[in-house]
């Protein structure tokens, strides 16, 4: 002690001196607070300053407490906080705190870190000592940050932030839930996991060389989620730097436009479409005709805009009700759309009032077969409320060239022949020409009338005998359709059916005749009556039809009518333009016993080896080389060579068209079996059963 009193000052002396003690109190840049007890006995200025005071008197003899906020962030009162720490430093010595005070009276929030610390032999003033320090910068920036992060976790975007190598380095939650993938199953990868091949390598270059010179890109990205689906993004992606300019992250911003395209998708099909059918609308018939007609223009061939107006469908409206009237247009529009293929429109532009757009024509007897179509498809009942009614149309067409070179010529085109269809009774069609041919005119009358007499049940079958030419038995009959015309009396097939064929009309023709022979052929099997079998002719369209064999097994079935009662006569050249699957069909209904018979054998082109392959069991040799058989030794030949194919392909033969005796001794002659023509008949409603049954079909 004696050393050190020599050298250092006494311990009294030890202390700075009060004027220097004073000086850094004051002087501090550091706010300075004086406490006795709890309550402010002194403070710097820098302290005044900090708190937004200008002299100390303000403060002395207050709390801390009562500078502060009621309550400090954490929830607790201010003033039992500070008493707690005041307390704790009183303990425990020296205790360092973040604090909020208020700057000036009822100013805004001032965030400090304080240092307390209790002064040392101050004997019962028990004086202590507070530094405060403003952290209004730091917790600013970490409340931004906290924002940031909540920002980054509540957005509805997906966020993806990789490195500078494009490595991801985190992803939100919007970002799983718009891709599918998770943080984990992305991170370390690169956004190229998202890349759908919607893009090309030039897209992306072009996005990163925007990436580079401007800072940032935005745009729409077509990724792929993880589940495969394609997803249209709106992107945008920001290059992040640091102080030196060199990159250090990408942070890509992504919105998920799908449901967006989705609604502006539908207000597009609103837009252009008609609510109640979901058909097209006039907006978009114009649109579509107008296409068509360009397409049209590079070629030769016709345009056809057709023109439908549903007939009194007011009344179906005034006795049903418009819900009623709603759900039958629905309906409506359906049957129509049926024949209408793929590159063609159907619209609604009104009411009751249709429009059809078909292009790629060759002939104008083609808008006349969809028409027919139209007219056909629409006289099938309707169901509506347990009720069921008819509805019929009037149909207008206008054709390009003929009638109008431009969308508005055509479409006043069409009406105006609609409104000759309707002024001409309804129920009807009508070309937009005036000056139509001759032909076209006789042609589009037979059709309404075909139509109307397949309604009508005007149609009825025929039949003319096959005779076996040993015994003179009938062992079968052909079916012969004939149309009992109201005015013209019994027509002939060779005059309607060409114009049926080319309508579109054979189908449900040929199914008329077929239905009524089955039924007549079980009839006559009831009543004891032998026929032998009935052969029923095939029409092209009944074949492409792809239903002709289930319909068959179902008449068959419901008349119980054994297949071996039926024959099918299909011309050779029908039977050259059959499919696999037809073929494959036919022969399915072989099966059942059904026969099939090449039609006018020796007119058509059947080579050997496709004779041999299908599914066949007889050949009707042409009348054309039976009637002059007496007097061209070529046609004798002919029929010869075919009896001795069919001996070598084990089919059976028929001649059609024997009209004399003398052709029916040549034919014996020469081994054909079977035979018919008007040597035995001509063909009847109702004929006259007097052979005895042949002894092959008995059972
Ligand atoms: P097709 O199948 O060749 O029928 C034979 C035609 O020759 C019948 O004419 C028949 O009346 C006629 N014919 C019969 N015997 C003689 C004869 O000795 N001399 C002459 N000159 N002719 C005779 P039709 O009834 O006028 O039928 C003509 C064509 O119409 C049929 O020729 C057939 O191709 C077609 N056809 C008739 N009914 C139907 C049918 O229901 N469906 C289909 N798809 N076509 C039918
Ligand atoms: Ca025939
Ligand atoms: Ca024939």
């Amino acid at each position: 002690m004696t050393h050190s009193s020599e050298h250092s000052p006494p311990a009294a002396d030890a202390t700075p001196e009060p004027l220097v003690t004073q000086a850094i109190f004051e002087q501090s840049p550091d706010g300075m607070l004086l406490l006795e007890g709890q309550r402010i006995a002194g403070c710097n200025a820098a302290a005044l300053k900090l708190l937004g005071y200008e002299r100390s008197e303000q403060l002395l003899g207050l709390t801390p407490a009562a500078l502060s906020p009621d309550y400090q962030p954490d929830g607790t009162p201010s003033a039992e906080k500070a008493r707690l720490l005041y307390h704790r430093a009183m303990r425990s010595g020296p205790q360092r705190f973040e604090w909020v005070h208020c700057r000036g009276t009822g100013g805004c929030d001032l965030w400090l870190e304080v240092l307390l610390t209790p002064l040392q032999g101050t004997g019962r003033r028990r004086l202590s000592h507070a530094v405060l320090r403003d952290i209004s910068q730091r917790k600013e920036l970490e409340r931004r940050l906290q924002l940031s992060a909540k920002v980054f976790t509540a957005t509805r975007d997906g966020i993806l932030i990789t490195d500078e190598h494009s490595r991801i380095l985190q992803v939100n939650e919007a970002f799983t839930r718009i891709t599918g993938y998770s943080e984990e199953e992305v991170r370390g990868r690169t956004p190229r996991v998202l890349q759908s091949g919607h893009h090309d390598a030039d897209f992306y270059r072009a996005m990163w060389s925007c990436i580079r010179e401007r800072g940032s890109w935005s745009g729409e990205l077509w990724d792929r989620a993880k589940s495969g689906t394609l997803q249209p993004k709106w992107s945008t992606i920001n290059q992040v730097t640091d102080a030196y300019g060199r990159v250090t992250n990408y942070i890509a911003v992504l919105s998920d436009l799908t449901e967006l395209k989705r609604s502006q998708a539908r207000l597009q099909h609103q837009a252009y479409h008609d609510a109640l059918t979901g058909l097209p609308n006039r907006l978009l018939f114009k649109d579509r005709l107008a296409r068509a007609l360009e397409r049209t223009r590079e070629t030769e061939q016709r345009l056809a805009v057709l023109f439908i107006d549903i007939d009194h469908f007011k009344d179906i409206n005034d006795s049903l009700g418009h819900t009623a009237g709603d759900r039958i247009l629905r309906q409506i529009a359906q049957r129509l759309q049926e024949p209408i293929g793929p590159n063609d429109t159907l619209a609604r532009l009104s009411g009751d009032e249709f429009a059809v757009c078909l292009g790629g024509l060759e002939d104008q007897s083609e808008a006349l077969a969809c028409a027919e179509s139209l007219h056909r498809r629409l006289a099938r009942p309707l169901q509506s409320g347990g009720q069921r009614f008819q509805c019929r149309c009037s149909v207008g067409i206008c054709l390009y060239p003929d009638n109008g070179d431009t969308v508005e010529e055509l479409l006043r085109g069409a009406d105006s022949a609609l409104h000759n269809a309707k002024s001409l009774g309804r129920n009807t069609t009508c070309f937009y020409a005036e000056e139509l041919t001759e032909r076209a005119q006789r042609r589009l009358n037979l059709a309404q009338q075909i139509r109307l007499g397949l309604e009508r049940d005007e149609f009825a079958p025929f039949y003319q005998q096959q005779v076996e030419l040993s015994s003179g038995n009938v062992i079968g009959l052909e079916v012969l359709v004939r149309w009992h015309h109201p005015e013209r009396g019994l027509v002939a097939p060779g005059e309607f059916i060409p114009v049926a064929e080319e309508l579109g009309l054979m189908a449900p023709l040929g199914a008329t005749v077929l239905r009524s022979a089955c039924r007549q052929a079980q009839a006559w099997l009831e009543s004891g009556c032998e026929f032998g079998r009935i052969a029923v002719n095939l029409s092209a369209a009944q074949l492409q039809d792809g239903t002709l064999h289930t319909e068959v097994e179902r008449l068959l079935e419901e008349n119980g009518l054994p297949g071996e009662r039926l024959e099918l006569e299909i011309t050779e050249s029908a039977f050259m333009a059959l499919d696999e699957t037809t073929l494959a069909n036919l022969q399915a209904l072989r099966q059942h016993g059904v026969r099939l018979s090449i039609d006018d054998f020796g007119t058509g082109y059947s080579s050997l080896l496709y004779l041999k392959r299908l599914p066949i069991d007889q050949l009707k040799i042409d009348k054309g080389f039976i009637w002059d058989m007496s007097s061209s030794p070529e046609s004798r030949s002919i029929v010869q060579a075919i009896l001795e194919l069919a001996t070598i392909l084990g089919l059976d033969v028929v001649a059609e068209g024997v009209e004399t005796e003398e052709q029916r001794e040549q034919l014996s002659a020469i081994g054909c079996m079977v035979a018919q023509g008007f040597l035995w008949g001509r063909p009847v409603a109702e004929p006259s059963f007097t052979s005895p049954p042949p002894p092959s079909l008995e059972p």
